[in-house]
């Protein structure tokens, strides 16, 4: 890396301060020569000068520079972090002066790929920081902070270790092909493979719930118009979010908002197409709404507690079609006498008062039983990323060639090129294999400064 990239760091905007990163050869070479203050060069790595920033003899603002110098520093290259007063001017003005100087404006996420690309630490490791960044949840935070330092990183060395020593040994083989020998242990092969082979069925299936944990529990609050969905989202959410109206169908907003219980996010999905079909089975053209539907984890499904029983039931009939777990609220259930709830006794229901706020925090305790994710512990290896998922589904197969290579008796070959497939998807992950594309796709989705 020849070049020295600049960008903000911070998010664009006023505020207190913004800071400007430099990274790059001339990093330091560039801040000095803009600076009014000591010579940076022969500043200790890791101190903080306070200064001037010139353009000639036109003070821009006063600073302080902090100072890494290579290759003790994120991106392993000398890296300066310019903290200057949070203006948009002073922001625009200091990046113009450095980028005429000779620094280039960085592209998104390329100070972590300089990171990866000089060793700081693998690819699910970077990827882990765009995804640190982003948490928002006590669950999805713990995931992201677990991979970055290199969690789930350490299993798949280890496993990708065990493998090359095979690795080698079969190719062994391949060289004395002649004699016939085998420097690879079949049955150790086999034990390996299976044991490699259960721990990525493992990884794969924790994609389920890591996924859930990061991007939330998609929920949709489904129901006839009028029977309190609005203002079940505005008692949940706590605020006035949805309008809530005397008339049916009136809800046409888009409503998308989430809800934390106990660090577990709950992502309430668009529903204004449910909302407005009188029944999610029976109205036609609901192909749309039943596919909104889908993306569910799990329905609420409210019903209006004074209607009787049979209705009732007609309506779950079509939602049971639907075979996502679902949960039935009757509200209005102010308006019921005990009598009344008893009728409903036949049926698994919930009796909330939406308006009245009664049975709210029932509701949320119920709504965190019903995505069971209570045992789940995040500091074991959850699998967030759908990349890392394809990747480990591609060793799975090439592991089970193999296995099927060891049994049947066939040559070597196919043995090496079967497990030098499962090494290269294994390594695409951490990126001990990569290609550009692959690089460009995962960096791209990083903001810039990062
Ligand atoms: P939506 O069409 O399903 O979103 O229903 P809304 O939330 O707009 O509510 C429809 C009407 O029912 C409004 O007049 C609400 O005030 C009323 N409502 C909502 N929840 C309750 C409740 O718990 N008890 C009673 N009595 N009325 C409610």
């Amino acid at each position: 890396m020849t070049d020295t990239i600049i960008a903000l760091s911070t998010p664009p905007g006023s505020g207190a301060i913004g800071v400007i990163r430099l990274s790059g050869p001339d990093a330091i070479t560039l801040a000095n020569e803009v600076f009014a203050g000591k010579n940076l060069a022969e500043q200790a790595s890791h101190t903080l000068h306070f200064g001037l920033i010139k353009n000639g003899e036109v003070i821009i603002d006063e600073v302080v520079m902090g100072l890494f110098v290579a290759p003790t520093s994120y991106t392993k290259e000398n890296v300066v972090e310019i903290s200057c007063h949070g203006s948009n001017y002073i922001i625009q003005q200091i990046m113009n002066l450095l980028i005429s100087k000779g620094a280039r404006a960085a592209k998104p996420g390329e100070f972590t790929l300089r990171a990866f690309l000089n060793g700081a630490f693998d690819l699910s490791q970077a990827e882990a920081v765009a995804d640190l960044i982003a948490s928002d949840s006590k669950a999805s935070h713990d995931i992201a902070l677990q991979q970055m330092r290199g969690g789930f990183s350490n299993e798949l060395k280890d496993l990708r270790e065990q493998l090359i020593h095979f690795a080698s040994m079969i190719e062994l083989e391949l060289d004395f092909a002649e004699e016939d020998v085998e420097f690879a242990n079949r049955d150790q092969l086999r034990n390996l493979v299976s044991r490699l082979t259960s721990h990525i069925a493992i990884l794969i299936s924790s994609f389920e719930v890591g996924n859930v944990l990061k991007n939330g529990v998609p929920v949709v609050i489904a129901g006839k118009p009028n029977v309190g969905k609005s203002t079940l989202l505005n008692a949940l959410l706590n605020e006035e979010r949805a309008i809530v109206s005397d008339i049916a169908g009136t809800t046409r907003d888009t409503i998308e908002d989430e809800l934390n219980i106990n660090g577990v996010i709950f992502r309430f999905i668009d529903t204004a197409g449910i909302r407005d079909t009188a029944d999610i089975i029976e109205a036609k053209g609901v192909e749309r709404t039943l596919e909104k539907m889908k993306q569910a984890k799990l329905i609420i499904y409210m019903a209006d507690a004074t209607q009787s029983l049979n209705e009732l039931e007609e309506q779950l009939i079509g939602l049971q079609k639907l075979d996502i777990p679902y949960l039935i609220l009757l509200n209005k259930a102010d308006l019921l006498t005990a009598a009344q709830r008893e009728a409903f006794a036949a049926l698994e229901v919930h009796f909330i008062s939406a308006r009245e706020k009664q049975g709210i925090e029932e509701l949320k305790d119920i709504l965190l039983d019903k995505v069971n994710l209570h045992h789940i512990n995040t500091s074991e290896t959850l699998l967030t990323n759908i990349r890392h998922v394809e990747a480990l589904k591609q060793t799975e197969s090439a592991l089970e060639r193999v296995m099927s290579n060891i049994d049947n008796p066939v040559t070597s070959d196919f043995l090496a090129m079967d497990i030098k497939q499962a090494l290269h998807y294994l390594g695409e992950i951490t990126g001990q294999v990569t290609t550009d594309d692959l690089l460009e796709n995962i960096f791209t989705k990083f903001c810039i400064g990062k």
